[in-house]
């Protein structure tokens, strides 16, 4: 892996340290890229869903922050999910992903492309593909997850992590809200 390659929102912890743990915390993110989070951004790229269809997208985001202690709610506005880490008095920061896929063809040639097809909404069967990112996303989300988690002594408050459905086709978040907010 490459420095260039770390996804934003890792890169944001890393500013938000201090310039000597700075250095810690870039290896401990090179690290855990090398050792866990590639392959997963390579699983989700491989296994894109639609809007309104990420079961299995939100399911292995669920585990994956579950397996790190953090407490998910899901199928929250359908396929969203909503994890918390409590460490104690402090502000909520929310950190979301999105999680959809878009009904678009892969022809980068790369060996990890999707061959992924799926019934859309309106019953149409399409191809799909993460042309828009969400799996960076996401793998920043479980990435930045894991960080803060380990780094639990330097930092106090709520984190909230979002994982939101139907980015694309909008709706997703008023999903959420909608879920969240009724009785
Ligand atoms: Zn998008």
């Amino acid at each position: 892996m490459t420095f260039r390659r770390l996804p934003l929102a890792l890169v944001f912890v890393l500013l938000a340290a201090g310039p000597a743990q700075a250095d810690d915390l870039a290896d401990a993110i090179a690290a855990d890229y090398e050792s866990h989070l590639e392959d997963l951004f390579v699983h989700f790229h491989r296994n894109p869903e639609l809007s309104f269809r990420e079961t299995k997208t939100a399911a292995r985001l669920a585990e994956e922050l579950r397996g790190v202690g953090i407490e998910v709610t899901e199928g929250v506005g359908g396929t969203g999910i909503v994890g918390m880490l409590r460490n104690g008095e402090g502000p909520l920061v929310m950190v979301r992903a999105d999680m959809d896929g878009l009904p678009v063809a892969e022809q980068s040639g790369l060996e990890y492309a999707s061959t992924a097809r799926q019934v859309d909404i309106t019953g149409e069967e399409v191809p799909v593909m993460h042309a828009c990112g969400h799996d960076v996303h996401m793998t920043s989300l479980v990435g930045t997850a894991r960080r803060l988690v380990e780094r639990k002594d330097s930092w106090n408050g709520t984190v909230m992590f979002i994982g939101q459905p139907a980015e694309e086709r909008i709706g997703g978040a008023k999903a959420m809200l909608e879920a969240a907010t009724s009785p």
